[in-house]
C-alpha cells in the first residue's frame, strides 16, 4: 500500500516552516503525484492565513509553481475553521470556487462570528480544560460540523474529534451521504483510533494525510499507516492510497 498524494500540508502562510515550493520539492522527493497546500483559514486568532489578500497571493504563487513543476499536481486548499453554530466557515464564499480542495477542521481559538458562537467556543475551551464532556455541548458541536459538511463542498474533515467532543457516528453518516472523506492524520496517531473505530463500520471513506508543518514531514504517513494496520482499515476505503501491485496492473 502506498500513498499517492498528501493534501494536508502547511506553509509559512499559516504556521508552517517552509514555503509552498519547499513543500512541493519535498513531495516530489517522496514520489507523490499530488500535494495540497492547506493552510489554516483566516479566522484563527493566531495561526491563520492573513486575510483574503494572502489567500489570493497563495493562489498566484501556486499558479507559478505549477508551471515550474509540471510533473506533480499542486492543489490550492484551505483548512477552514468553523466560526458559528450554523456551520459557517472562515473562508469567504467568493474564494471557494478558486480552491481545488476544501478541508474543514474544528480548531480552538478562532474568531467567533456571533455572540452565541463566542459562548459556544468558550464552552468548548472551558470543558476541554476541565475535562468535562456535557451531552448538550456534544450535540452543538456535532450539529455545527455536520451543517458545515452539508453547506460547503468539503473534501475532507481533518482530525475528527480532536480538540472537540463530537458524535462521530452522526458525522460519519453525513460525510458518507455527502461523499466527504474523514482524515487519518499522521500527526496524531493513536489519538484518532477511537473515531476511526466508530466510523469504519459505517461505510465512510478516509483520506490519509501528513498535516506537515515542515517540508521534511510532507508525505510522512508513518503514524497513519500504523493506525491503518492496527485497525485494519482496508486500502479501498482510503481515497489516496494504492494497494500494492495496483499501479502495475494499470500500466
Ligand atoms: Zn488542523
Ligand atoms: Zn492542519
Amino acid at each position: 500500500m502506498r500513498v499517492t498524494a498528501d493534501y494536508h500540508t502547511h506553509t509559512v502562510y499559516s504556521h508552517g516552516k517552509g514555503s509552498i515550493e519547499d513543500n512541493v520539492r519535498a513531495a516530489l522527493k517522496r514520489g507523490l503525484k499530488a500535494v495540497g497546500i492547506s493552510d489554516h483559514g483566516p479566522g484563527h486568532l493566531f495561526i491563520g492565513v492573513r486575510g483574503e489578500g494572502a489567500l489570493r497571493r497563495m493562489q498566484k504563487e501556486i499558479g507559478e509553481i505549477r508551471s515550474k513543476y509540471p510533473q506533480i499536481a499542486v492543489l490550492c486548499s484551505v483548512e477552514a475553521n468553523i466560526v458559528d453554530l450554523d456551520g459557517t466557515i472562515d473562508v469567504p464564499e467568493k474564494i471557494l470556487p478558486a480552491l481545488d480542495l476544501l478541508l474543514l477542521g474544528y480548531h480552538k481559538l478562532v474568531r467567533p462570528r456571533s455572540m452565541r458562537a463566542f459562548f459556544w467556543l468558550a464552552a468548548n475551551l472551558l470543558c476541554g480544560w476541565l475535562k468535562l464532556r456535557p451531552a448538550w455541548l456534544r450535540r452543538l458541536n456535532t450539529a455545527a460540523i455536520c451543517a458545515a459538511v452539508r453547506r460547503y463542498p468539503v473534501t475532507a474533515v481533518t482530525h475528527p474529534g480532536l480538540q472537540v467532543d463530537i458524535d462521530t457516528a452522526a458525522l460519519a453518516a453525513v460525510c458518507r451521504e455527502r461523499g466527504t472523506l474523514m482524515e487519518i492524520n499522521s500527526s496524531y496517531g493513536e489519538k484518532l483510533d477511537g473515531y476511526v473505530r466508530t466510523a469504519l463500520p459505517l461505510g465512510v471513506s478516509f483520506l490519509c494525510s501528513s498535516d506537515a508543518h515542515t517540508p521534511e514531514r510532507v508525505g510522512d504517513f508513518a503514524a497513519a499507516f500504523a493506525l491503518i494496520r492496527r485497525l485494519q482499515v482496508p486500502a479501498e476505503r482510503i481515497a489516496n492510497v494504492q494497494a500494492d501491485g495496483e499501479e502495475r496492473q494499470q500500466e
